[in-house]
């Protein structure tokens, strides 16, 4: 890792580097890039940045004021394991040329506020995030999208439990239905896969702690990085994404990190672990309920009550909520406990040293923007610290075998994208502290999300409709 814009150009030259690949999040969240020739990359690069059309961009600049400029973080770099010519990566935080200002736009930046305003809140120093996002690996059959469609309800309805991408399935050594987790090869046809892509990431500076395959049939799959602060786990994240997308490809699979591709299985969440430190100080670690502190009891309370709202970016696809339905381990109730998985924030119980205390907020599904779903969660974090938010008592039963009457008394998560939306509008003078989240952030998620998915959902005649009522 180079220190300076010096030591990297050396590198450049030393490693015959050929590419200079520049990336950066889009607002929605989906890796973007572009590259140089290595010899057009200069010092001053990390000085002056790069310009690109920012109005094409989803979700970002108005024709009339499209130019921005890519400024590369240095620390970020790392060689494409991917490409054919040799690549040199650098993640970028996007810049208004005229103003030089960080655009307010920009996921990256926002969360760098983030970071900043736990620092000048006086609450702590370093926020540490650990995602265990799951994704399904599927055969990399690409026909119509529609017949696709079709083709999973055919299946769900025969009751078959593969993906419905193989012809005269042979479910010997399939995993049985809710059976993933985990059985050794033959049943488990991914391990080596999983290797790879393990490999892949360490080589690039993204330490895994674990891979498995996991619950749901067709190939899902979890692989666990050890956690990092915010921005640098955003970060990583988006490499986790790029390298598992990439290692699949080459052998002729696909990966999906949607939330929930199969009707009647697990779906893919990203629960995700956090904890505030100061300096080497955890503050989540005391003596009260499950070894936790009060501020971490506190951070719990700020997360359950704003978990309508940060579901808005935690959650932020139609398909989000269709994983959030009892039955499937994913968190139908907002109330925590140590012991059970069937609420939004569990307290692992692995370990009994203090530096690994932490909680899981288990709604997150990775087709978030993990800059956007981690800075809201620590917001929400933030907010029940300095306001002193009681959590209430933990539910240490299974939420799922609650009687009716007791289970109503439990919050519920939005039932939708809209209903998350709404709340997000409702709710989110949290977010604009320290301005991370600025209004024009919050009003510009709101009505991408509506218009481009949302109604573009909504309004289209579903497949399972034409089972209902075409012969009506
Ligand atoms: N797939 C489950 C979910 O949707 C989580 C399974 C687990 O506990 O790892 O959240
Ligand atoms: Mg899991
Ligand atoms: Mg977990």
């Amino acid at each position: 890792p180079a220190k300076t814009p010096k030591e990297l150009m050396a590198f450049v030259e030393r490693e015959k580097v050929e590419i200079v690949d520049f990336r950066f999040m889009d607002f929605p969240g989906l890796w973007q890039h572009f590259s140089i020739p290595a010899r057009e990359l200069s010092e001053k690069t990390f000085e002056e940045g790069l310009g690109f059309d920012g109005s094409s961009i989803r979700g970002w600049q108005a024709i009339n004021e499209s130019d921005m400029l890519v400024i590369p973080v240095l620390e970020s770099a790392f060689l494409d394991p991917f490409t054919q010519h040799k690549t040199l990566v650098l993640i970028c935080n996007i810049h208004d040329p005229v103003t030089h200002e960080a655009y307010t736009k920009d996921p990256r930046n926002i969360a760098r506020k983030a970071e900043a305003y736990l620092k000048s809140s006086g609450i702590g120093t370093t926020a540490y995030f650990g995602p265990e996002a799951e994704f399904f690996v599927f055969d990399d059959i690409r026909f119509d999208q529609t017949v696709n469609a079709g083709y999973y309800y055919i299946d769900s309805m025969e009751g078959r439990w593969n993906s419905g991408r193989e012809e005269n399935p042979n479910l010997g050594y399939k995993p049985r239905y809710k059976e993933g987790y985990f059985p050794v090869p033959p049943t488990d046809s991914l391990q080596d896969l999983r290797s790879e892509m393990t490999l892949i990431l360490e080589s690039i500076g993204v330490p895994i702690e674990a891979q498995h395959h996991e619950v749901a049939t067709g190939g899902q799959c979890e692989i666990d990085m050890r956690f990092d602060s915010l921005v640098t786990m955003a970060d990583k994240l988006l490499k986790y994404k790029y390298a598992i997308k990439n290692t699949a490809r080459k052998y002729n699979k696909t990966v999906t990190f949607m939330p929930k591709p199969l009707f009647g299985d697990n779906g893919s969440g990203m629960h995700v672990h956090v904890s505030i430190w100061k300096d080497d100080k955890n503050l989540f670690a005391g003596n009260g309920y499950a070894g936790l502190s009060e501020t971490a009891l506190y951070a719990i309370g700020g997360i359950l009550k704003h978990a309508p709202a940060i579901l808005a970016f935690t959650n932020p696809t139609t398909n989000s909520y269709k994983r959030l339905v009892p039955g499937f381990e994913a968190p139908v109730n907002l109330a925590y406990s140590s012991r059970n998985r069937s609420a939004a924030i569990r307290i692992p119980m692995y370990s009994d040293s203090p530096k690994a205390k932490r909680i899981e907020f288990r709604c997150p599904d990775p087709s978030c923007n993990p800059y956007l779903a981690f800075s809201a969660i620590l917001m929400a974090a933030i907010d029940g610290i300095q306001n002193k938010i009681d959590p209430g008592q933990p539910l240490d039963k299974n939420i799922y075998d609650l009687p009716p009457e007791e289970a109503a008394q439990v919050p519920q998560t939005p039932g939708s994208l809209r209903e998350a939306l709404k709340a997000l509008e409702e709710d989110h003078d949290f977010l604009l502290k320290g301005d991370v989240f600025t209004e024009d952030v919050i009003e510009t998620w709101i009505s991408y999300k509506m218009q481009n998915e949302v109604l573009a959902v909504e309004t289209r005649p579903h497949p399972w409709e034409f089972a209902l009522y075409y012969d009506i």
